[in-house]
């Protein structure tokens, strides 16, 4: 991530903040933010897109491992509770 941009609609590495007013009332947070709705990167370099997109991969198939790995457990699970009959539980004062 770089420092640039205003930093409201984007936190910028260094923290900063410009004393704009943000989206609402700024044009450049503005900008910044119909950009970032749009899914565009803004200044971000290649090599920094490069990894984002490798990590992003990354997390994505870890993320399906799990799913499958998951599964069995998950369906178990809901098969345990879908025997369970509700009881209703009346609070005793
Ligand atoms: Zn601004």
């Amino acid at each position: 991530m770089s420092n640039t941009g205003h930093g409201h609609v984007r936190p910028r590495p260094d923290g900063m903040r410009a004393r704009c007013g943000g989206p609402a009332i700024c044009p450049v947070c503005a900008r910044e933010q119909e950009q970032m709705l749009a899914g565009a990167e803004i200044s971000v370099d290649d090599e920094a897109q490069d990894e984002e997109r490798a990590l992003i991969e990354h997390i994505e198939q870890i993320k399906r491992e799990f799913e499958r790995a998951a599964k069995p457990y998950v369906d178990r699970l809901v098969y345990l509770r879908s025997l369970r009959v509700p009881s209703l539980q009346i609070p005793i004062v």
